[in-house]
Formats: C-alpha cells, structure tokens, sequence
C-alpha cells in the first residue's frame, strides 16, 4: 500500500494507476469531472486500499487522518466555509462508490458538520430557518440509521406523529414549518440517545470519522454480499469513500435536484430521460415522496408537457442538457448523472456509466458508431455479451420494477433456460399435452424431469423444477427445446401424485400451488410469480444484426449449436452458427413414440434380441440425421454415439414395465429383474458413454450405419452433409482405438455395399480428468476434441451435476469465501481449465491438425469463451439461445486479447 490515502479530485493519479479501481466508480467520476471542467463540489476520496485496510486489520492505515485532515482544509478554502464553524459552517457528505456499480447497496449520509451551534450559523448565512433545521433533522435520522443501528422506522414514526399533532397526518414534508422542525430535531436526539444508548455527536470531527467507518463497513452488509453474489463482483475489492462539500437543493423553488440518463436507458433513443424535483435533496427524488418532474417536454404524459423540467426551467434544463452532451462526448458512453441546483446554478454530483437494458445497449453502441463516438470493435466491446440472451426472448420487467407495481416473487430458482412466460400449472406431460390440446397454456411443475416428461415439456410454456441444476435434464432440454425454464427451486415441494406444490416463502410462510392455478416464469432471472403476469415479445432489431456482423468479422473462434433435431438446427443456423458442435443421440431416443423401442434395447438380453430392437430403431435415426445434414448443409456436423444416462431409460412405472414385458414377449416379473439388475447406485459414474461402445459394440455400429447412410444418401441428392462422429466419456487411449475401429469397418462395410462413400471424421469427447492427462496418446486415435465440460466439471471437482444443487449455495455464499461462480456456469478456470490446457497442448503435440472445441453449457458463457479463445481452441458449441452471446463474446475475447489490442 502506498504511502497516500486519499486524493482530492483536483489531483492526477500516479502514471499507470486503474482509477475506478483506486477511488472506486464515483470517485474516479469526480476526478474526471473535474477535469473537463464542469460545475462539481469539491471532494476528496479515501481509496479503496483504505477499505480492504479496514476489512483486514480492523482500523485505519498510518496518516490516514492528517491526510483527510489536510484534504478538509482544501474543501474549506475552496467554498470558504470551515467545518465545524459555528457561524459560517461547511457541510460535507459522505458516500460509498466501489470499483463497480452496486447502485444503492451502500450507505451515504448527507449534511454532516451539523450541530445544535452550527445549525443556528447555517440558518443565519441562509436566511431560512426551516432548511437549516429540516437539513439537521435529515442528518439525524441518516446519521441515527447508518452509523448508529436506530430503527428508521423510529424516526419515522417520530415524525408522523409530529404531523398528527400539527393536525395534518398527510401533510408533506415541505409544509412542516420551522418552528416545528426545530421540535423534531430534539425529538430525533432523544430517539438516538434511548435507542443507541449514546447521544448523537455533537463534535463534526467525530461525526465525520463515524460515517467514514459505516461506510467502510457498509462494504459488508447482507444487501452488498447479496448483490456481489449475484453479480459475480469480487468481494476483495473494497469500496472507496467520497467527501464532499454540500450543495443544496432544498434552498427553495429556485433550487432542486435530479437524475439524468443522457440517453433513454431502456430504449436506447437518443434523448435525455430522468426527473427533478422542485426544492428537494437528492435522495428525495429516489425515496419517491413527492411525484417528480420528467425532464423533457416529450417524456411527459400528454397533456402534462408544461410540468417538465425543459417547460418550467429551461435555462436550467439547457444547462443539464449541456453538461450531459459534454460528459457522454467525453466517456463515449450513455451516463447517468446526479445533479443539483441551487439558487439556479446546476451542479454535478456524479456521472456514471448508465445500466440499460439489453435492447438499449445494442441500439446506444450502434447509434454511437453512427455518431463518429465510438468504431464498430468500440462497439463490439460495449455490449454485455451476456445480456443478448434477453434480446431474444420474451421477457418480464426486473424484480425492482415489479416491485414497485407491489408484485413480489414468490421463490427463486436456477435460471436454467431464458425467457418468461406464464400458464396454468400441470404436473404431468400428459395432461400437458391433454389441456394445451384443449386450447390452454401450460407450465410444466416437476420435482425434477426425465425423458418421458419431453412430449409435456415441449408443448408447455415453460418448466419449472424443484431440484436439479443449470446441467439437469430439465435446463438442458429445455434449453434445446427454446423453452424458458426455472430449475432447481429448492423452496419448491412438488407432490406429484397429489397434484399439488408449496412454496416456503422466506418468512417461513407456506403457498399452496395447486394445479391449474396461474404461475409466471421468468427463466432469465430465475424467479417464479404467482398470477399471471404481462409478458413483453421478443424484441426483433435492426441494431443486433449489424453488431453481430462486426463481432462476426474480428472473431477467432467459430461458433456452432449444441442441436439434436432439425428445428434445432435450423434455428441455430438463422442465429449464425456455423456447424453443429454436439448432436446427442440419446435425446432422438427420447421421442415418446420410440421410448419403448429404446425401453427394449436397454433390457433386451442377448446379441440377437438387441439386434431386433436395433433394427426398429435404426431407421428412426437414419432419418433424423437426413433432416439434420440437410439443415446444416455445407456446414460440419458432430454427431456424438450414444452416452446415455441408463437410469431415465428404465421403465418405472407398473404400466411401463407392462409394455415392455409385451414387446419383449417376456413375463412382467423377468423384466422387473433386469430393471433392477440394470440399476445402479451411481448412474453418473456408471454404465455409460464409452462404455456402452464397449460392452454392446452392435449398437454402435447401428448408429454408425445410420449416420453415414445418411449422409450418402444426402450426397446423392445433392445435400453437403459433413459428418463427424464422436466418442463420449472416454478414459483411455484404448478405448478411442477400439471403437474408432468398430466405426471404421461398420464404414467400409457400409460404402462396400452402397458403392459409394463420404469423408469423416472420428474424434472424441474429453470429459473426464484421465483423458486430459493422457490426451496425447487419446489424439493419435482422434481427428477431434470437443471438451465436455459438464462431465469434466463432475469429474474434476468429484461433485455430481445432479446433486450439487442442494450443497453448492453453501460453497457460494461470500461469508464462506469458497466459491465466487457456480463451476457449472463459469467455467472453473484454476481446476477444469488446467485439465483443458493440459490437453489442448499435449493433444496438438501429439497431432498438430487435432481440431479442438468445447461443446459444455460454458459454450455459451462469455468468461469461459474469453478463456476458449486464449487456450487456443478452434470452436465453441452452446445451444441456440445463446449462439448470439457465444459470437459476442468470441469477438470480445479477440479484441481484448490482440496482442496490441486494449
Ligand atoms: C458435457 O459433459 O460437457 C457434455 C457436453 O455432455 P453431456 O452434458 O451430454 O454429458
Ligand atoms: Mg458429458
């Protein structure tokens, strides 16, 4: 840590140092303001280093205090006012402002410096009692609340009770008169003095130092942990703290204070958007008391253009105006300014990068290379890759919104699968099917799916599971299928038999959902609402394809879809992917009229018996593929051999177990012993993948046959299809040379016998840490490497993709410190990322044309692209929804990653 702590917003940081990362968003934004030149009160800021300072060792770093000390006399000369002074008082402010933005999760206190002596100077040099009295009373209960614990409901119960007696319950604040204001500031005293059992400092010295402590300290409050923890924000951090000289909005009608985006931030259009409040301080405008002003004339309701900032005061509103221009011109981005104005003059309090919807960001960065602001990779850069998920889908307002329409959620999930939609509950497939037939909209309710449940799924609005993670079958299908989905709600009970769910709400309250009862789903958030709620269409714009066009032209990597049918495919072709990275077999089975075709083969006993089924079934598949090649014609399609999770293909129920005892023309009670012979303790780690190749090597050579009868038959008709079979949850090297030589003779049998023949290639999954470590013999067998990183997730951290729901919060909660992301959503780049290099280099080694993708859910995460793109891989595979963030972010991760690039 250096030697210096704070820094006043008029001096330059030493060469080299991250500004935002040093005095935090606000602070940085003050110095730079200041810079430009524009109206700012003077401030100083104590760093970031401070906080972690005070985190770690619990107190303040060495000549702390003289530099504050000295950067207040700075202040004082500047406004020429001193603290503390009891007839000409400065007043300060004390705020929070960490490297990121985590708007109002931190604590700020206003008007400090008052006391009963410096309250009488300040309404003297005012003139105007009341405001230097209501300006005590707001420091009180700020000062009462944030640094010394006090209930703010005691205050405001306080003051209720004052505008009783003044005969008027309603009254607005601004009526209360001076007079009885005076009342309220002895009133707040002694609520302070009985309910933190120490009187409310009358010292400014030791005001200023308590609220420099609770901001610090506020780093560490449950709203701040919750938000980092959602937002991915490091807790190490720190947050910096800001002081600064007032300036007053309350100081009567020629005064006031307001909130401007210099563009509109959920549309993206080019006009000022935000408020003021006639005579009123900051936080008034965003406690929403009073009702506020727009800012312009257009944004008002028709009809209601005269009460508009732009209408009432336009000198002052061309001022805001022009200081916005000159800020958005300077940081080349849309920001979100504060400001005040007192006795006409405007203010800046502070500029920051505004937050927009996915739908304004897009237009804002087109728009802006438009304007000359910003060139086509500026734009490319500005986007949040991760938010083009929304753009897409059908969506609901954010949780605050909602909020303040008085709607809460109900229970919070995974966000498995974007987009809302809302229905009735079910909970089966089949009376899915039964009520969407009979015209109704349905959410499907499970405690968790499987395959039987996909014919529901896929006429359902969405799905909701109560446990499973982002890699559950329910978050996969669904993703597959377009389907919004929330899994993993663990407050959820779902009793399937009885048709009925309960939701334990946080307060310990019980909600009964009963079936067909009306539920919303909001899938990119993860959140589930009782009711139906109004869902907003898919934006469709004309923004998004010119900045896909641009990401498209820097971009290293290649993107394909994760696909299993040919409306998969085709949808993943119209969102620009360029190939199929994983069709998985196992889910062609799923199809409900070919489960108990599938059922038969699973248990069927004896090559001749598997045989029979195979044959039923090998025409199914055979046809699929046709359609596949033929949506992706021209374009490389990988098609991974079976690795099917052998447990959702057992039949569980009585009348499942019949028909398959029929089919097979076996007795009921021999079926039942297979199913359990066939069962295992742990499927994830069972009979599966490769091992299937191994132990049944006839039904991989089936669906050989039918991929690459496919493609000929395809070829013949002119289709270019352009196959590429792999290997899943292979271990050894062996294994890959054994199989590999099934899927070669099944090859030449075949184009013996149709007298014609294709080129494809043969390659293999990496998904488990053994086939990283010996990934150079694994590539002497293999022209490909996809990296699974879902299974290599399970397998490295020794955690089951299907259980971890239930014990990874406890790994993610920031009190804890173990965790920051969910692994299976970001890929785990110090464990899983090793492995992956590991054998990303030793695999070229071995073969220096090996092709290498990744085709887990991280295909579609932009950190874990961004790591992809570094690694050296050739392609990412995500499912469609997000085949816009993985092209994004591929882009991304070549602009930042140029080697001369930023
Ligand atoms: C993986 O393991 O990352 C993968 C893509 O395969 P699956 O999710 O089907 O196991
Ligand atoms: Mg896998």
């Amino acid at each position: 840590m250096s030697g210096q702590h704070v820094y006043r917003i008029d001096e330059r940081l030493p060469e080299g140092t991250d500004a935002r990362a040093l005095l935090g968003g606000k602070g940085a934004g003050l110095a730079e303001m200041a810079r430009l030149g524009v109206p700012v009160p003077p401030a100083f800021t104590l760093t970031t280093e401070v906080c972690r300072h005070y985190r770690e060792r619990g107190g303040y770093p060495e000549g702390l205090r003289e530099q504050v000390e000295a950067a207040l006399r700075w202040i004082e000369a500047q406004v020429g006012r001193r603290f503390g002074d009891p007839s000409e008082p400065l007043l300060v402010s004390v705020r929070s402002g960490a490297p990121v933005s985590m708007p109002g999760m931190m604590d700020t206190i206003l008007n400090l410096g008052l006391n009963d002596e410096t309250v009488e100077g300040l309404a003297a040099t005012t003139g105007n009692r009341r405001f230097a009295f209501d300006a005590y009373r707001r420091l009180l209960q700020m000062y009462g609340d944030v640094v010394l614990g006090v209930d703010h409901a005691r205050f405001e119960e306080a003051f209720a009770a004052l505008k009783a007696e003044l005969g008027d319950p309603r009254m607005s604040d601004t009526d209360v008169p001076a007079e009885a204001l005076e009342r309220l500031v002895t009133t707040y005293k002694a609520v302070i003095e009985a309910e933190a059992g120490e009187p409310f400092p009358q010292d400014p010295q030791a005001q200023l130092w308590g609220a420099i402590g609770a901001v610090f300290a506020s780093w560490d409050n449950p709203r701040a942990q919750r938000y980092r923890r959602m937002a991915g924000i490091d807790p190490a951090m720190g947050t910096a703290c800001n002081v600064q000289a007032m300036v007053f909005g309350n100081l009567g009608d020629d005064s006031g204070s307001g909130v401007a985006f210099t563009r509109n931030p959920s549309t993206g259009e080019k006009a000022l958007y935000g408020e003021y409040l006639p005579n009123a301080q900051g936080e008034d405008v965003v406690a929403g008391i009073r009702t506020p002003w727009p800012l312009t004339a257009a944004a008002a309701a028709p009809g209601q253009e005269d009460r508009s900032l732009e209408r009432r005061q336009p000198e002052v509103f061309a001022e805001v105006q022009r200081l916005c221009a000159r800020l958005e011109e300077h940081f080349r981005d849309m920001q979100d300014v504060e400001f005040t104005v007192e006795h006409g003059k405007v203010w800046l309090l502070q500029t920051r990068t505004g937050k927009r919807t996915a739908q304004a960001a897009i237009r804002i960065a087109v728009d802006m290379v438009d304007e000359g602001l910003l060139d086509p990779p500026g734009a490319v850069l500005r986007v949040d890759a991760a938010a083009l998920e929304q753009v897409l889908h059908p969506r609901l307002p954010g949780p605050e919104q909602l909020r303040e329409r008085g709607i809460a959620p109900l229970a919070q999930g995974l966000p498995a699968s974007p987009g809302a939609a809302s229905g009735r509950i079910v909970f089966d497939a089949d009376e899915a099917e039964r009520r969407v037939a009979a015209g109704e909209r349905v959410v499907l309710l499970r405690r968790e799916t499987s395959p039987e449940d996909v014919h529901g799924m896929k006429v359902a609005e969405a799905i909701v599971t109560a446990t499973g993670g982002m890699t559950s079958h329910a978050a996969v299908v669904a993703r597959g299928l377009g389907k919004t989905c929330v899994a993993g709600v663990s407050a959820l009970e779902v009793d399937e038999h009885a048709r009925m769910a309960r939701v334990r709400t946080e307060d310990g309250a019980a909600v009964e959902l009963a079936d067909g009862a009306r539920l919303t789903v909001d899938g990119t958030r993860g959140l589930l609402y009782q009711g139906a709620l109004e869902v907003e269409a898919a934006a469709t714009m004309p923004e998004f394809d010119r900045l896909m066009g641009w990401a498209d032209e820097v971009r290293r990597l290649r993107v394909r879809v994760n696909a299993d049918t040919p409306a998969q495919a085709r949808f993943g072709r119209s969102l620009g992917a360029e190939g199929i990275g994983l069709c998985r077999t196992e889910h062609m089975f799923f199809a409900e009229e070919r489960l108990l075709a599938v059922r038969c083969l699973v248990l069927a006993e004896g090559e001749p018996e598997r045989a029979r089924w195979l044959q039923r079934i090998e025409p199914m598949l055979r046809g699929d593929f046709e359609a596949i090649f033929e949506a992706m014609d021209g374009l490389p399609v990988t098609i991974r051999l079976l690795d099917w999770p052998l447990h959702e293909f057992l039949p569980r129920e009585q009348t499942e177990l019949r028909a398959v005892a029929e089919a097979l023309g076996v007795p009921l009670e021999e079926v039942e012993r297979r199913t359990r012979q066939l069962g295992e303790v742990n499927p994830m780690l069972g009979h599966r993948g490769a091992r299937v190749g191994v132990t049944h090597p006839s039904i991989y050579r089936s669906q050989v046959r039918a991929i690459l009868g496919a493609a000929l038959a395809c070829r013949s008709r002119g289709v270019d299809a352009r196959p590429e079979i792999m290997l899943p949850v292979v271990a050894l090297a062996e294994e890959v040379a054994l199989l590999r030589r099934h899927v070669e003779e099944e090859a030449e049998a075949l184009f013996e016998r149709e007298g014609s023949r294709c080129d494809f290639a043969v390659g293999t999954m990496i998904e488990l840490p053994r086939a990283c470590l010996v990934a150079a013999d694994i590539a002497r067998h293999a022209e490909f490497f996809s990296f699974g990183t879902n299974d290599l997730t399970q397998t490295t951290f020794g955690m089951s993709r299907d259980d971890a729901g239930k014990f990874l919060p406890a790994y993610m909660d920031e009190a804890q410190g173990l965790l920051r992301f969910d692994p299976w959503a970001r890929l785990d780049e110090a464990g899983v990322g090793t492995l992956v290099r590991m054998a990303v280099e030793s695999g070229r080694g071995a073969r220096p044309s090996l092709h290498l993708g990744l085709c887990g859910e991280h295909g579609g995460d932009p950190a874990s692209v961004d790591f992809c793109h570094r690694v050296g891989l050739d392609y990412v595979s995500c499912s469609p929804p997000r085949l816009p963030v993985a092209r994004l972010a591929a882009a991304q991760a070549a602009l930042r990653h140029l080697p001369d690039g930023p």
